[in-house]
C-alpha cells in the first residue's frame, strides 16, 4: 500500500515513520521497517495495526542506521497480522524487501523455491519474490543487482518494490511495474515513496520512475536501468506539490 525510503547522511528512521504517517491517508492494515547501517546492521521491526503502535513498539530498540525503509501494508495474500507484515527477508537473512501490489505467479514460485529447500515465514506474495532473488543470485552466482533483473523477468502482476543488502550495505535497490513509485532527489541523500507526500518537506526534485525500470540508489549516485539492462538518463521534475497543502 505505502511506501518509504532512505539513503544518506541522516538517521533514517525518523524520516521513514514521518513518511509512513504521511501515507496514513491511503487506508492499512499493518506497518514495519527495516533499518541498515553502513557496518551491514540490519534490523526489521512490524506489527499488525497503526504506524503508532509500531512506533511504540521500537521505543528501546536499536533504531540506527543512514538507510531505511517503511511500509504501511494492505494486506492481499495472507492475513493481516505481524509475520505477513513487510518488509519480509530472503532465506540468509541478507535481503529485506517491501512492496506493493501483488505477484500473481507467487504459487507455482512458491511450490519450485520449497522443493529447493527455501523455508517461509509468512503466507505473502512479497516473500516469495525475495527468496526467488536469492536464490537466482546463488545458482546463477551473479550481484544483487542483476539477481533483481533477472528475478523481475519471471514475476507476473504489479509491483512497487524497495530492496536492502547487508552485503551491499550502500545501496537501496527500487523498481517498479504497475504501481507508482517517486524518486526525491537531495544533496547527497535520496528518498524513494509511493506518493510524493513523504518526500515534498525534503526537496522539490523528483524522479518518477517508469515501469520496468530499477533504481539503484546510492548516497551520491543514481543509475537507473530498465530489466533488460538498458541504462535511462533520469528525468528530473519540480514538484507542484506544497507542504503547507499537505499540513491542511
Ligand atoms: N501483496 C502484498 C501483501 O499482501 C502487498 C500488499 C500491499 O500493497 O500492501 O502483503
Amino acid at each position: 500500500c505505502g511506501i518509504v525510503g532512505y539513503i544518506g547522511f541522516r538517521e533514517a528512521y525518523p524520516i521513514v515513520i514521518k513518511g509512513l504517517q504521511r501515507l496514513e491517508y491511503r487506508g492499512y492494515d499493518s506497518a514495519g521497517v527495516a533499518l541498515l547501517d553502513h557496518s551491514s546492521k540490519l534490523n526489521i521491526y512490524k506489527k499488525a495495526g497503526k504506524v503508532a503502535e509500531l512506533e511504540n513498539f521500537v521505543i528501546g530498540k536499536d533504531s540506527s542506521g543512514s538507510i531505511g525503509m517503511g511500509h504501511t501494508r494492505w494486506a492481499t495474500h495472507g492475513a493481516p497480522s505481524d509475520r505477513n507484515s513487510h518488509p519480509h527477508e530472503s532465506g540468509n537473512g541478507n535481503l529485506a524487501i517491501i512492496h506493493n501490489g501483488i505477484i500473481e505467479n507467487y504459487g507455482p514460485l512458491k511450490e519450485e523455491l520449497i522443493s529447493r529447500g527455501h523455508i517461509f515465514n509468512s503466507d505473502t506474495d512479497t516473500e516469495v519474490l525475495i527468496h526467488l532473488i536469492e536464490d537466482i543470485q546463488k545458482e546463477a552466482k551473479i550481484d544483487l543487482q542483476q539477481a533483481v533483473r533477472e528475478a523481475l523477468k519471471e514475476v507476473v502482476g504489479a509491483y512497487a518494490i524497495v530492496i536492502m543488502s547487508k552485503e551491499d550495505p550502500e545501496m537501496l535497490i527500487a523498481a517498479r511495474k504497475g504501481s507508482p513509485l517517486v524518486i526525491g532527489v537531495g544533496e547527497k541523500e535520496y528518498f524513494i515513496a509511493s506518493d510524493a507526500t513523504p518526500i515534498v518537506e525534503y526537496t522539490k526534485n523528483v524522479i518518477y520512475l517508469n515501469d520496468n525500470e530499477i533504481a539503484y540508489l546510492k548516497t551520491n549516485e543514481l543509475t537507473i536501468r530498465t530489466i533488460d539492462n538498458t541504462v535511462k538518463t533520469p528525468y528530473v521534475q519540480q514538484l507542484e506539490i506544497k507542504l503547507e497543502m499537505l499540513e491542511k
